[in-house]
Formats: C-alpha cells, structure tokens, sequence
C-alpha cells in the first residue's frame, strides 16, 4: 500500500486496495491443481460463433471440439435457451473436468427490447433509467443462455466524429461513472460476490483512452498526459471496479505509444494492483493479435507474451494464448503463477455467475418478445432522454386538436431508430416508426407524410413533396438525422453534420413559413445547417429504440416534459471539435479581456462556444436556482483526505406554469492550482420533478475526489490544495448560474 497522505501545502490520496475474496477461492485452487497445462490456457480462450453457421458447420465443429477437450473457456455471439444448452452440455458432460462455459455477447442497450442508445440514456441525467435498462437486459439476455454483457462502455469523449460516441456516455466523467454504475447494478445486481440467475456479468470497456482517438478516426493513436488519463478517462472505471463490476476489456488503442493490451502499467499496476480488480480482463476482438500490426510484437508468440504479461486473462477470437502459452512457459517467458492468476480470474467469474451449480438454462422460460414492462421502460427511457435544444414562438407542445400534421423527413416512416448496437430484438421488432407514434397519439388528426430525399442521397426532388405537404398542413414535424450505420465501431466521420441532402430539405420547409419542429435521430452530436435559425423547435431524440415514435408524441404533445440535457456539446462547425465544456484556461481566454478578440483563444471565422454546450436543454416550463449554501465554509485539506465531507444545498423552484423537471447540475472550479484546471468541471447532479409553483431543496455531499485532482506523476498522487474553490450550480454549463466558495486551508 501507499505511504499515508502528506500533510503540508499537497496531500496524496491513499490508493484504495479491494481484494474481493470470495466463497469459492478454495475451489478454484483445488480445480487448478487438477488442470492440465492445455486445460488451463483453454479457459483462456473465447471464440465467436459466427450467426451463419449451424451444427455439422466447421465453426460449429471446431467449437464443440475445443469445449470437448476441455480447451474453450467462453463463446461469443452465440444465444437462444436450446443452442446455449447444446454447447454447453459437450463442455459440461464431454470434457474431462467439465468446467462450463460462460456465453458472452454485446448486449448494450437492449437484447430483446431495444432501449435508447447510451448516448441519449446519458442526456437523461436519470442513472435510474440505465439501471432498469440494463436489468431488463440481463433477464431476456440470461433467459437466452447469455450469462455476459460486454458493456457498459465508458469511453469520455468529446470527439462527435467517432461513431462509438454513440455508444457512451460523452464528454463528462462524472455523468459517465453514475451511468455506467448504474449499468453494472442493472447486470450484476448490487455489489461484488453471486451474480444471480436472472442477471449477468457486466464489463466495463474499454481500458483506456479509446475515446480519445485522434481526429476521432477509428482506432487511431491515442497520446493523453498522465493527468487526463486519470482525471478523465480512469474515474469511470474505477467507480465501476468499486461498483463490483465483473470484467474489464482492453481497448484498441495505444496509450501514449503503448497498445492498451500490452499495457502492464494501466492494466497490472493500475487496474489490478492499486484498484483490486480480482475479475477478468478480456481482450477485444482479435485484440492481442493486433498487437503485430500495431508494430509492438514482433510475432503472435510475442504478442501472447506481451499481452497476457501485461495483464490480459482472456483473448477473444485470435488464438495467441492457446497456441503460443505452453512454449511461453516452458522456456519461461511466462510464470506459472501469472497463468494460474489468469485462470483463476475466469474460474472465479464462472463461479460468480453459479454456473457450477447450474450450467443450464431454462428452456421453457426464454423470453422471446419484449414484454409490456419492457415496452413501458424503453418508451419512458426514450421520452426522458429527447433534448429539447430550442423552442421559440410557443412551438412545442404541440396542440392535440391540430387538425393536420405533416410528418416529413427521410426518418419519418423509417424504422432505422435502433442505433448501432441493438441485439437480436431489434430484427424481429422493428421500431415505432415516427408518423406512427403521432399517429396513434392523435388519432383524429389527418397526417401526411412525405420523405422528401433519402438520408445519404443526393436526389432532391423529393423536396417539393414535402414542401407541399408542409404548406397545407397545421404544423410539419421534419425528422431528420443519421442512419444507425453512420455511427457505433468503424462509423467516423469526417464532417458532422446532417448527412445527404437533409439541410436543403429542412430549409425548404422552413422556407414555407409554416409552423414546424424538426427532430434529430443521431448518434453522435451534430453541426447543424443555417436552418437553425429559422425554425422556431428542434428536439433530439437520438436514437430512441423500439419506441420511438410513442415516445417522441409523448414529448411533442407534453405528456412528458423534455426533461433531458446535452451529455456532450453540440459543435457550430466539425473544425471546432473538440469543444467539450470542461476544457482548460488558457492565457488568453476567448470572453471579454483585456486584449483585443483577435488574441484570444479562438477562430476567426467564428462565433465562440459550442451551438450547444453540455448540459444544455429546454423544457416546457421554467425553473429558479436559489442562492446555494454549504454547510461548511472552510475545511482544512487533511481533513477531507479523511473523509470529511461538505454538503451544498439550493432551493429549486418551478417558477412556471406547469408541472415538470429539471437538471440541477453542481460544478467546481479550482481558479489557481498547481496544475491548470478545467474552467469547469461536474461534480454532482440531480433530475427532479415539480409541480408549477413549488420549490424543493437539493442537497450534495462533496469530498475529497470532488475537490482534488491527479497530477502527472506516473506512479499517480491525488492532490488536495489549499485555497478557494468555487461551487457553482446551475441547469446548464454555460447558463447563468449561482454560486458559493469553499476554502481548503
Ligand atoms: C468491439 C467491442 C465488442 C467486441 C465484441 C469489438 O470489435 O470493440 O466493443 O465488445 O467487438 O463484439
């Protein structure tokens, strides 16, 4: 362990260390001592199950062949009660000790019912949704023999040009570690010992920095100081390891010249060493063998090598481990202890999951079809999640008793709302489509639609269609956005903003004069058109999932409030990215100072500031931030690396005409330390719901962690300094917002 804190002008914080022992630690050393040498490194491997190929097939063979002797330890993209069992039952009863195998599968936002993306789960600034999600998951995923989730994902990013933006959480690590925790309890059930029968395991991914790619390019370089890496890309993880969280996979990446799946600092010293992590590091697809063409391993014995070394346990779908481990260890370029250590991880989450108990799964019990609960939490996670950006002239909520609507858009009838990682449901139960969901909201309405162009096309003369339908309609609802292609794994961009011929179909008709609302389904921010400000609406409803047009008529005529609020800043133009919120001073600030604009830091063709930043998003009712208090206005550093806690309050009151909810969001900002700090950064948030005219009282703990930050030195120090730190709150990251000074003496 670390020495004890410092106390002087920098305090350190002790690393916390959380071996999770558990029941079964005496039968995976009386299993291991049982293990041959092949049995062993076969636990170590994982192949796909290729979705094509069925029994008599040669992946089918070779799988069942690898189980029979003992030398498979897990199965990807294999699911169904009966298949699960078939498989299983060759490891179980076929091979020689019969350890059974564990059933993995991206099961990210939805396995049966397809529930937002993570990205709008995120904008809901309500973890409680992602938890039910998740849950929900695990049931229908675990009734279908699959025991693993390989997610939450909790990549920080701030680059809208990577597809897998969509798939996070975005540009904030506070926002990223309440919803990935939330995931994990949704999985797992609370806590770190058995998972049970009706959840999975979870995995938290990917370890580390991936969100950082450079220019957002797909598995490109990623170069970050030691103090963002754990500043920004490590917090999430390491709530998910105290959170019990039962496997981590290395991502694609280098960090800072060194592959994440061979990285022994971040992987051994950080992951495993200092944090306790006791389950299973999974590589990613084909991941270790990457390590070749990344230029770090000379051959596929050196990336074995180099991989399990580091701290990898399993290797997903190349073969390194198993081809490479026995002449590995037999001229002693790999311990027995690291490969015992390594079993022992994936024989502990098999015992997790009770699969030694019970291998099988119910056949008569698999969940085949969403069920009405499930309809009803991925609707209510949908409208929760929609952001309302903008809504002038009394816009929105639109009123029941229009007569007329057109639904226009190349999204307006599209069943393309599942986003990119939706699970076998998403085939089998395609989404609401828009028009429908307000079609069955306002049934006496006459609803006409036209798609105007195709997402990606270049055919405009669609456009005087939907222009027409726009000029003789009460109000024209323009669904536009991004296929769910365009974004998730290998979906970058290199301009972000409405694909196709979308900008000249909305300025068309905002061209018509007509009332008019335009709504995004997206998965990454985007740069929008001119257009913007000539509509008086625009809501994102991302991409919302088997639901989603209920959900949206469920925002669009208010029975839902758009309560939700930006989980990454929308950039004016791609060239501006990053422009995350939460970014450095720098010496010349962009706002008002004592030189001229020219100097400071910005561009000349362009107004500062994101479109949108972080945290932003409108409701149909308005809110009053009182003054905050603390219930301590001074603390020494010491006191609270101890644990010394302060508690800020504010009195939120809807001060509008009706009921509705806000996002009450705490910030920090240290103005002078010894290591340039973001001019913000999140620390705590709260939705709430009020009725118009009352007020409630909100109240944060805040401690240390909140306060402090890691400086660059590499074997990690947490410092808590002296001086004044300015607590702000308020419904938005740039909105005016109301503050109070905590003094660290
Ligand atoms: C992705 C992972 C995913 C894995 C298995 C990889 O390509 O990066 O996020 O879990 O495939 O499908």
């Amino acid at each position: 362990d670390r020495a004890a804190p410092r106390v002087g002008e920098h305090h350190a914080a002790p690393h916390t260390r959380r071996h999770h022992t558990a029941p079964y630690e005496s039968e995976i050393s009386d299993l291991l001592a049982r293990m041959t040498l092949d049995e062993k490194l076969g636990q170590l491997q994982q192949l796909a199950w290729a979705a094509d190929t069925g029994p008599g097939d040669d992946q089918a063979h070779l799988v069942g062949r690898a189980a029979r002797a003992g030398g498979l330890g897990s199965v990807l993209n294999l699911h169904g009660a009966r298949a699960t069992n078939d498989l299983q039952r060759v490891a179980v009863e076929e091979s020689r000790l019969g350890i059974p195998l564990v059933f993995g599968m991206d099961v990210v936002h939805g396995f049966r019912t397809t529930f937002p993306i993570s990205l709008a789960q995120a904008a809901s600034f309500d973890p409680d949704i992602a938890e039910r999600e998740a849950r929900i998951s695990a049931e229908e995923a675990r009734s279908a023999g699959v025991h693993w989730a390989f997610s939450p994902m909790m990549d920080v990013t701030a680059e809208p040009r990577w597809g897998r933006i969509s798939e996070s959480c975005g540009e904030d690590p506070c926002l990223t570690a309440a919803f990935a925790t939330a995931k994990i309890r949704g999985y797992q059930g609370a806590g770190a010992g058995r998972i049970p029968r009706d959840r999975m395991a979870a995995c938290a991914k990917h370890f580390v920095g991936y969100g950082a790619v450079e220019g957002g390019r797909e598995y490109n370089t990623v170069d970050v100081s030691e103090s963002r890496l754990r500043n920004l890309h490590l917090p999430p993880f390491r709530a998910a390891v105290e959170a019990g969280v039962a496997t981590v996979m290395a991502a694609f990446n280098t960090v800072s010249g060194v592959p994440a799946h061979a990285n022994a600092r971040t992987l051994t010293d950080i992951l495993k060493r200092d944090w306790g992590f006791g389950g299973v590091v999974v590589s990613d697809w084909t991941g270790v063998a990457e390590l070749v063409p990344h230029g770090f391993a000379a051959d596929l014995a050196h990336a074995a090598r180099l991989a399990l070394g580091a701290g990898v346990d399993m290797e997903m779908v190349s073969t390194c481990f198993a081809d490479h481990g026995a002449r590995l260890l037999a001229d002693g370029r790999l311990t027995a202890d690291r490969l015992d250590d390594a079993v022992a991880r994936v024989l502990r989450l098999k015992f997790r999951l009770g699969l030694f108990d019970n291998p099988y799964t119910d056949e008569r019990t698999e969940i085949t079809a969403p069920s009405a609960h499930a309809r009803r939490a991925a609707r209510a996670a949908a409208a929760r999640s929609m952001v309302l950006l903008k809504n002038e002239r009394g816009a929105l909520p639109l009123p029941r008793d229009a007569a007329s609507i057109a639904v226009v858009g190349p999204f307006a009838e599209s069943t393309d709302l599942n986003g990119a990682w939706a699970g076998p449901g998403a085939d089998a139960f395609p989404a609401v489509t828009m028009a429908d969901g307000i079609r069955h909201a306002v049934p006496g309405a006459k609803i006409r639609c036209a798609k105007g162009v195709d997402p990606e096309g270049k055919d405009t003369s669609g456009i005087a269609a939907a222009v027409a339908a726009a000029e003789v309609s009460d109000v024209t609802v323009v669904v536009v956005g991004e296929p769910a292609a365009l974004s998730g794994e290998g979906g970058s961009r290199s301009a972000v903003g409405l694909p196709g011929e979308q900008d000249r179909l909305v300025a068309a008709i905002a061209g018509t004069g007509r009332p008019c609302v335009v709504v995004l389904t997206c998965g990454r921010p985007l740069a929008l058109g001119d257009w913007l400000d000539a509509v008086p609406a625009v809501l994102v409803a991302w991409h919302p999932g088997l639901e989603a047009g209920h959900a949206l008529a469920d925002v669009l005529f208010g029975a839902v409030d758009p309560g939700a609020r930006l989980p990454v800043s929308f950039p004016r133009t791609t060239g501006q990215i990053p422009i995350a919120y939460n970014h450095e001073n720098t010496g010349r600030p962009c706002g008002p100072g004592p030189q001229p604009p020219r100097y400071g830091s910005r561009y000349l063709d362009l107004d500062h500031g994101p479109r949108f930043p972080f945290g932003h998003g409108l409701g149909y009712t308005t809110f009053e931030l009182g003054r905050p208090t603390v219930d301590t206005t001074a603390l020494t550093a010491q006191a609270l690396l101890e644990g010394a806690t302060v508690t800020a309050s504010v009195t939120v009151t809807n001060t509008g005409a009706r009921a509705g909810d806000e996002v009450v969001q705490l910030y920090i900002h240290d103005p002078v330390a010894s290591l340039v700090q973001p001019v913000r950064r999140l620390r705590a948030f709260r939705r709430i719901h009020l009725p118009a005219g009352r007020s409630t009282t909100v109240n944060f703990t805040l401690g240390a962690e909140d306060f402090g930050f890691w400086t660059n030195c590499p074997e990690g120090e947490f410092l808590v300094e002296p001086g004044d730190i300015h607590i702000h709150l308020s419904t938005g990251s740039r909105t005016t917002t109301t503050g109070c000074t905590l003094t660290v003496k």
